[in-house]
C-alpha cells in the first residue's frame, strides 16, 4: 500500500557507510551516482561490479523527507507486491535495505549527503554538497526519482500513510483485496488519471472520476478508453474537499466547483491522480534537457542525455511507467552506458 511522507520520515539506511575518499586535484571519481532508490542501486551494483568504484549520495534524511529521502519512494510503501523475486512480497524499506547491501557488498561507496548543486559545463564534472564539499567525477548518472502529488487534505495524508485505502498509484495498489469489487474514486483528469482509473475497472465494482472542471485534458482516446468501461463514472465540476473514515476510508465529501454545494460519495479507495514532480530543481542551471513537466530527456532507448558521460535513470527521466522495476532495469542501463563511455574514453 503506498503511503506519503509522514512527519518524522522514514528511517535511512544508516548501515556501513564507507567514508568518501578524498579527491585531491584533478583527480575524479569516475562515477557519482545521485540517488538511492531502486535506479540508483541498481547502477551502483552493476557499476561496481565492473569496478568503476561508484559513489552513491543518497540524500540527507529530513523530518519532512519531500523530494530527497534515501532509500527513495518505497521507504514511504508498506507491501511492495509487484517486484519480481518476491514470490509473497516485501516491505519497501526493507527492499531498498537489501537494494543498499548488495550494493556495497561490491565496495559502493555510500555518501549521507545531498547534492546541492552541480558544473557539467567541463569535465571532470564537479558537484557541491550539502556539507560544502566539491565533489570531482569523470561521469554522473542522476536517479533522482519524483515525488507524487496529493491534494494535501489532512485525512487524505492520514489514510494514505496508514495503509487506509488512499493510494497515489494504482497500478501499485489496485489490485490489492481491499480495493476488489468496491467503489472507488479518482482526482485527476489527465492522461494518468484515465490510465490509473481505466486499470482499476479490472478489479472494483464501480469507479468514479472526479473533476474540477467540465471537461478532460487527457487524449481523447484515453477518455473513450475509461468512458468505454460499464462500470465506469464521471463526477464533473468536482473537487474533493475531505476524506471520511477512521482507520479506513468510507468515502470522500465532495464540492461542486460550480454551486459549491457540498455531498458525500461513499468509496472505500481514493486514488490521487494529480502528477508527479521529478527531482530535478537543483539541476535546472546544469545545460541539461529536460521535457515541459522537467524530466530529463533521455536521447536514446538508454540513459544518454545531451550531455555526454551525464547519464540518467529512473523516475527521474521516466514520467510514464514509475515503477521499481523500470527504474531499476533503467539503472542497469544507466551503469553499462557510463562503463562503455569511460571506456571508449580512456578513463580507467
Ligand atoms: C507511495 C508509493 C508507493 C509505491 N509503490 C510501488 C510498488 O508497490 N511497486 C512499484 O513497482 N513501484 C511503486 N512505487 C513507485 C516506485 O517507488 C518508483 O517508481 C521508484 O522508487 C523510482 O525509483 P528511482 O530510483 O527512480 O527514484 P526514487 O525511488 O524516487 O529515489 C530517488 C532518490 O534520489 C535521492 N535524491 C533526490 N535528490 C537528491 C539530491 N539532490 N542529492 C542526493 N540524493 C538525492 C533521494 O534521496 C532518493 O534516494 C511507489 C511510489 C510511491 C510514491
Amino acid at each position: 500500500m503506498a503511503t506519503p511522507p509522514s512527519s518524522g520520515g522514514s528511517t535511512p539506511h544508516s548501515t556501513g557507510h564507507a567514508s568518501v575518499p578524498e579527491v585531491a586535484g584533478a583527480a575524479a571519481h569516475r562515477l557519482v551516482i545521485i540517488g538511492s532508490g531502486p535506479a540508483g542501486w541498481t547502477a551502483a551494483i552493476y557499476a561496481a561490479r565492473a569496478q568503476l568504484h561508484p559513489v552513491v549520495y543518497i540524500g540527507v534524511p529530513k523530518a519532512d523527507p519531500g523530494p530527497i529521502l534515501p532509500g527513495g519512494q518505497l521507504m514511504l510503501t508498506t507491501e511492495v507486491e509487484n517486484y519480481p523475486g518476491f514470490e509473497h512480497g516485501i516491505q519497501g524499506p526493507a527492499m531498498m535495505e537489501i537494494f543498499q547491501k548488495q550494493a556495497q557488498r561490491f565496495g559502493t561507496v555510500v555518501a549521507p549527503e545531498d547534492i546541492v548543486s552541480v558544473d557539467f559545463s567541463k569535465r571532470p564534472f564537479t558537484m557541491t554538497t550539502s556539507e560544502g564539499a566539491v565533489v570531482r567525477a569523470q561521469s554522473v548518472i542522476v536517479a533522482t526519482g519524483a515525488t507524487a502529488n496529493w491534494l494535501g487534505l489532512e485525512n487524505e495524508m492520514r489514510l494514505a500513510r496508514s495503509g487506509g485505502g488512499v493510494s497515489a498509484c494504482a497500478v501499485c495498489d489496485g489490485a490489492l483485496p481491499a480495493f476488489r469489487n468496491q467503489v472507488l474514486a479518482v482526482v485527476g483528469g489527465g492522461d494518468t488519471a484515465m490510465e490509473e482509473a481505466t486499470y482499476l475497472t479490472k478489479f472494483a465494482s464501480t469507479v468514479y472520476i472526479v473533476h474540477r472542471r467540465d471537461s478532460f485534458r487527457a487524449s481523447k482516446i484515453m477518455q473513450e478508453r475509461f468512458m468505454s468501461r460499464h462500470n465506469a463514472k464521471v463526477l464533473w465540476n468536482s473537487a474533493v474537499v475531505d476524506v471520511v473514515g477512521d482507520q479506513t476510508i468510507e468515502g470522500v465529501l465532495i464540492e461542486d466547483t460550480v454551486t459549491k454545494q457540498r455531498s458525500r460519495l461513499d468509496v472505500k479507495g481514493l486514488f490521487i491522480a494529480i502528477g508527479h514532480t521529478p527531482t530535478t530543481k537543483f539541476l535546472k542551471t546544469s545545460g541539461l534537457e529536460f521535457d515541459e513537466s522537467g524530466y530529463i530527456v533521455l536521447k536514446s532507448r538508454g540513459s544518454v542525455t545531451n550531455i555526454p558521460g551525464v547519464f540518467a535513470a529512473g523516475d527521474v527521466a521516466d514520467g510514464q511507467y514509475r515503477q521499481a522495476v523500470t527504474a531499476a532495469g533503467m539503472g542497469c542501463q544507466a551503469a553499462l552506458d557510463a562503463e562503455r563511455w569511460l571506456a571508449a574514453e580512456g578513463v580507467h
